[in-house]
């Protein structure tokens, strides 16, 4: 029998009364591997009114002691990493290493949340007029709501919860439908680590959870991460209703190699960041600018070959450097680029498209592409593909790559290869992104600075973990108080100010 995935809510697995359910399959043989139930707004209101009957208790236990089960979370985790890594590949396709690395990447932000009696310290004045002194402290909002793309299962809604869950709210996620299991198994381990019931609950579903979300009048604030349409969306209309949030969204990440850049070192990074996860990832290289034909004619010779001899596997062989797509729609969509970019005049380098697995299933596979002669006005140099596909785009000057740069319509990341420091102190100051590297390929922000990109990649002021992290899930009251001591004051028409 299929495996059914049920919604977490109040700290037991719950089956949802909506009766309407979605498939979830394994990318690498294109069979379906469990079902999963959507919620409807029903589901979302009993969800919201378990988060909320756990909030007065959670929010009131003091921060050191959430910091405690965060650490036992951190333990289980560590010691089910393997586990979770299978869980990832089984859903998403990536290779196992990448599904681990994952795990860690999002571990990093518990073990920052674990900081929270330090991070919620708050601000205090003495003396701001005769005998009065002033403090802030920043209290948690309530429930809050994360929605997640099917990217990164582990590591995105682990970019959220912890921080929101030890700064004392409680927590509603709304994983992706595509690989939902993950989800359910972080709430079982922290139920293990002793989180009360109902602090971190799990609803599975489409746009009708999403939307219940959205309008319920007791969540506070949402955070989400995912296209940019769908970023836009949650944006206007959580923001419409009252509620904070942040929503991260789409990329086209761009390598700008210099002419003096080390190549070999550039091939490297470039493998791996145009072609781990097969390219769906918000941070991937989608696309190299290179200054100068000298310098693009070098690295084309050195690409070439290497993306050829990619190794496209299912993720759980031990050698797969890059796994299926997650979906046999994505594959289509990501085909139908190349299609259009061959229609567009670009010059076809490596033709992932009649790639097959040698397998006894047909999973949703696809070789990795390369595209040179890519110009500005195509829509494969516009559009986000999400898929293992690179294009090279030629241009004379440094100066040239940034105003390419600096006019995409997203801001995500970048990164410069150079080993001129003018080159690379120019382009970190004045680039027009949000998350920048300098001879690293994939700049992703450690979990103690805050992640987030910049034009239609972030919607809203605040980026996700690190201090943002704790500002979006905190608010902040200010106490000014007198101990008068028997002096009247009298009355004060005018504005106070300090005398
Ligand atoms: P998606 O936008 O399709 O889905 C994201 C979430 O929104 C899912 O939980 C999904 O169920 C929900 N959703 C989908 N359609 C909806 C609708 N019409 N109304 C309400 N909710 C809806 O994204 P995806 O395909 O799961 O993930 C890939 C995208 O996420 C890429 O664009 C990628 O760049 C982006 N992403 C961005 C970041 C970042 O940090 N900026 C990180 C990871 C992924």
């Amino acid at each position: 029998m299929i495996k059914k995935i049920e919604h977490f809510i109040g700290g037991a697995l719950f089956t949802g009364t909506s009766g309407r359910d979605s498939m979830v399959f394994n990318p690498a043989t294109g069979t379906e591997s469990a079902n999963v139930s959507l919620a409807d707004a029903n589901d979302v209101n009993t969800a919201v009114a378990a988060a909320k009957t756990a909030f007065p208790a959670w929010s009131e236990t003091t921060p050191l002691n959430r910091a405690r089960i965060l650490f036992k979370f951190k333990e289980l985790v560590e010691a089910n990493q393997g586990k979770l890594a299978e869980m990832i590949t089984a859903e998403h396709g990536k290779v196992l290493n990448d599904a681990a690395g994952e795990v860690t990447r999002g571990l990093e932000v518990v073990e920052f949340a674990c900081g929270i009696p330090h991070l919620l310290k708050g601000e205090h004045s003495v003396n701001v007029g005769r005998g009065v002194d002033s403090w802030s402290e920043m209290q948690p909002l309530g429930v809050v709501a994360g929605i997640t793309p099917f990217n990164f299962p582990v590591m995105v809604p682990m970019w959220m919860f912890p921080i929101a869950i030890a700064c004392g709210n409680t927590f509603i996620l709304k994983p992706s439908e595509k690989d939902p299991s993950p989800a359910i198994f972080i709430a079982e381990l922290l139920k293990q680590a002793g989180l009360p019931d109902g602090v971190f609950n799990v609803v599975h579903g489409d746009k009708e959870a999403v939307d219940a979300l959205l309008s319920h009048n007791s969540v506070e604030a949402v955070s989400f991460v995912g296209s940019t349409p769908i970023a836009q969306y949650i944006y206007a209309r959580a923001s419409e209703n009252g509620k904070r949030v942040q929503a991260l969204g789409g990329a086209k990440n761009h390598m700008l190699i210099m002419p003096d850049a080390d190549m070999d070192q550039a091939v490297d990074a470039l493998m791996g960041a145009a072609y781990g996860s097969a390219g769906e990832r918000c941070m991937a290289i989608s696309v190299v600018v290179c200054v100068g034909d000298e310098a693009a004619d070098t690295l084309l010779k050195k690409l070439k070959p290497r993306v050829e001899n990619l190794k496209v596997k299912p993720g759980t062989d031990i050698d797969a450097e890059m796994g299926p797509l997650v979906s046999k729609q994505h594959l289509d969509k990501v085909k139908s680029y190349i299609d259009l970019g061959i229609e567009e005049g670009a010059t076809l380098i490596v033709d992932g498209r009649d790639f097959i697995h040698e397998g006894p299933e047909a999973g949703y596979f696809l070789g990795g592409c390369l595209f040179d002669q890519v110009t500005e006005s195509m829509r494969i140099y516009k559009e986000e593909i999400f898929g293992p596909v690179l294009c090279i785009v030629r241009v004379e000057k440094f100066n040239d790559g940034c105003r390419l740069i600096n006019n995409h319509e997203y801001g995500n990341g970048t990164t410069i290869f150079t080993r001129d420091g003018d080159s690379a102190r120019q382009f970190t100051h004045s680039i027009q992104v949000g998350m920048v590297g300098v001879n690293v390929p994939i700049p992703v922000p450690m979990a103690f600075h805050s992640f987030g990109g910049w034009k239609r990649s972030l919607f809203g002021p605040l980026h996700v973990h690190g201090p943002d992290g704790v500002r979006f899930n905190t608010r902040m009251k200010t106490m000014t108080a007198r101990w008068p001591a028997g002096i009247r004051q009298g009355s004060d028409f005018a504005m106070p100010t300090m005398k």
